[in-house]
């Protein structure tokens, strides 16, 4: 199956070469990145959501939530939202947090998620624009919010809105939060996504909000009638080729160097997950994602939800993605 995502990577690559706006993107990407929105979206939506806002390459840094719940406060969701609103934080163009909500979810689920952003004190200061989209025909509302708000910016949002490809509920990809790196189609589609730093998933724990609702998740998808169940995880670089390293990969190799205190001890975790995988610390981020996709590959089956599906042939696959390009490859060259 990975084969079918590199080609169309390939492809996808290749049609930007048409494209003089993506080109000029992918010039300024080899040298680093400056997102102005930190986009939260739902697993499910993860993709879709960068479609439907026309978040290219560079606009929107990524962090997730887990879909049917709340956002949990960032001491309960560390890797999925707060280590990911944490790194943001370093970003001079930033302009905003977008959350998404699907035009089902309840009201109860808007209102604790918008609270829980607003509470994040590397968010401080920043407006939110919290979005209930049709993913269907590709249209939204704001959801109105008594936090910082910038009418501006809604208004630039919503003259955006297109209508998405649809969600490929066969495949999830974990993928890094970086604003470069989008997740590939796949060929029905675009894939569900988990989108954290360095694509990192935590081994599973009982007693934190995000791990739960992360194995509800898993439980419900293999419970679907999808025939199909596909993880690919994601690691970027500079494979095949030039491009920049991941940047929480790069920072995982000296995490004393990490300033915000919040965020430290979550880069501190990278580099003691992969470390299991090393023989000696990897000197270089190219070594240390794949380290890194050996321990996320592990503590996803220690998800009760994912472990009893374990046995399935290549039901986890690791493969590369190149920053700029966005080519996929299998193995690493
Ligand atoms: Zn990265």
């Amino acid at each position: 199956m990975i084969n079918r995502i590199v080609d169309l990577s390939e492809k996808l690559a290749n049609k930007k070469k048409d494209d003089p706006d993506l080109l000029e993107r992918m010039e300024v990407a080899a040298k680093g990145q400056s997102p102005r929105f930190l986009l939260i979206s739902p697993i499910d939506r993860s993709s879709q959501d960068l479609q439907v806002l026309d978040m290219r390459m560079g606009d929107a840094f990524h962090a997730t939530r887990v879909p049917g719940n709340a956002l949990p406060p960032a001491g309960e969701s560390p890797v999925l939202f707060g280590g990911p609103a944490s790194y943001n934080r370093g970003f001079l163009q930033k302009r905003g947090v977008i959350v998404t909500f699907d035009s089902h979810e309840s009201h109860e689920i808007v209102r604790e998620s918008l609270l829980n952003v607003s509470r994040h004190s590397d968010l401080s200061g920043l407006p939110i624009i919290a979005l209930r989209i049709d993913y269907s025909s590709g249209s939204a509302r704001l959801e109105p919010h008594s936090y910082g708000r910038d009418y501006e910016g809604e208004n630039w949002v919503l003259s955006r809105l297109q209508r998405p490809d649809p969600v490929d509920e066969d495949y999830l990809v974990l993928i890094c939060s970086d604003s470069r790196v989008h997740p590939p189609p796949t060929p029905d589609g675009v894939p569900m996504a988990i989108q954290t730093l360095g694509g990192y998933v935590p081994p599973y724990s009982a007693g934190v909000a995000e791990s739960q609702q992360l194995n509800e998740f898993f439980e419900k998808w293999f419970e679907s009638s999808h025939t199909e169940h596909r993880i690919l995880v994601i690691m970027h670089g500079s494979f095949r080729g030039d491009g920049p390293p991941c940047g929480a990969a790069q920072a995982s190799l000296d995490p004393d160097k990490v300033s915000n205190d919040r965020l430290r001890p979550l880069i501190q975790k990278l580099r003691d997950e992969a470390s299991r995988f090393e023989v000696s610390p990897s000197e270089n981020a190219e070594d240390r994602v794949v380290a890194l996709a050996s321990a996320i590959k592990e503590n996803l089956l220690s998800y009760p939800g994912i472990q009893a599906y374990s046995e399935r042939d290549q039901l986890i696959e690791i493969a590369f993605m190149n920053t700029v390009t966005n080519i996929v490859a299998a193995l690493r060259d």
